[in-house]
């Protein structure tokens, strides 16, 4: 099998045969290709999964997309993950619930020669994953950062110091701390030396969470922020790590009474809402991460790993997973304010309608 393997014989041109044993030189090219994605928590994952349909079979490949379902949804995923194994999927693109808890049905893919594509979301301490493939998280983090500085100088009203309230992801997704420490990498100096003041204290990543990505945890968190700290003095800025919880800070502020034109809150996934938001002065930016590259490029990996190829990483030393580094390939993400809008979303007709109609 070595032999055939190196033999430069293509998987794709030996057709049907995709035996576990011939890894190397790739596997049929009309396999099934499972797609396990979390939830529905934020646009970009519903976009996600209808791409990945149409992208996979016109690859000419079987697509088995799956959602994990909203109650159970971490024992579902890895129910979803071991059918798809079973099942023959050649590769399994994950979007995690839960990157940590996946080891299992990890280590049964591997015994079966499937490979395994961290989907947006990196799969933790196991290594059985050979790639992963995302949106650039820290820089995500940073340009967040950037932005709410940008916005408290442009909308506050005033001068420095200026009073910030910092939220961040769920725990359960690996994400939510590279987000967060990208931002706090542009916040912190300015924390330390006095121009941002976090009036409620809560600093900490332990503090600050949002468990589940879930909108209403956002929003009485905010609630009690503004009650407990904000009854007689102003808030000036929102770090928030993406765009259903910006809504939802937004929310809160508006329900306690507070002018949201000064306050700046940021966001992150282009959501509709959001951009309306956005043109409407209330949020302050977005961050466009654009669902189609991004499955395009998994596709891509996808492609030549059927054909028995490495896929193409652009990173191979940022995501240690506590376990390896995964290599990694990065897309960059774009920061998007009322003001480059229409630049931003060019190749957007839906969200660049939105921009349009509202200028
Ligand atoms: C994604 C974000 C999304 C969040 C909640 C993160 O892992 O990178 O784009 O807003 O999950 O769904």
């Amino acid at each position: 099998v070595a032999a055939l393997a190196l033999s430069g014989c293509s998987g794709g041109e030996r057709g049907g045969d995709a035996g576990g044993a011939s890894d190397a030189a790739g596997f049929a090219a009309d396999s099934t290709i499972g797609v396990a994605l979390p939830d529905k928590t934020s646009e970009n994952w519903v976009l996600a999964g209808g791409l990945f349909e149409d992208g996979l079979e016109e690859a000419g490949f079987k697509g088995d997309v799956q959602y994990a379902p909203a109650s159970n949804t971490v024992a579902e995923q890895q129910n979803q993950i071991s059918a798809m194994v079973t099942n023959g999927a050649k590769v399994i693109v994950i979007g995690a619930k839960d990157g940590k808890q996946l080891g299992t049905q990890l280590q049964q893919a591997a015994d079966a020669g499937v490979k395994i594509i961290a989907y947006d979301r990196l799969i933790e301490n196991t290594e059985n994953v050979d790639y992963y493939v995302a949106f650039d998280n820290f820089k995500v983090g940073q340009l967040q950062g950037q932005a709410l500085l940008e916005g408290l100088e442009a909308r506050s009203g005033h001068a420095a110091p200026w009073n910030i309230e910092l939220f961040s992801g769920s725990p359960d997704d690996a994400n939510s701390a590279v987000f967060f420490d990208g931002a706090m990498e542009v916040l912190q100096p300015k924390i330390d030396d006095g121009t941002l003041v976090v009036a409620s204290g809560q600093t900490d990543i332990a503090q600050t969470a949002t468990q589940g990505w879930e909108a209403e945890n956002a929003q009485s968190r905010m609630d009690s922020i503004l009650t407990s700290t904000y009854s007689s003095s102003d808030i000036d800025g929102v770090l928030s790590p993406n765009d259903n919880l910006a809504r939802a800070i937004i929310t809160s502020a508006k329900q306690a009474g507070k002018d949201i034109s000064k306050i700046t809150v940021t966001g992150q996934d282009s959501e509709v809402e959001s951009v309306k938001s956005i043109m409407a002065g209330e949020q302050y930016s977005t961050i466009n991460k654009d669902t189609t590259l991004l499955v395009e490029q998994t596709i891509k990996m996808i492609q030549q790993l059927q054909k028995g190829e490495e896929a193409d990483v652009n990173d191979t030393e940022q995501y240690d997973n506590g376990v390896k580094v995964v290599p990694a390939y990065l897309l960059d993400p774009v920061i998007v304010t009322k003001e480059n809008a229409a630049e931003a979303y060019a190749n957007n007709p839906n969200l660049l309608e939105i921009v349009t109609a509202a200028q």
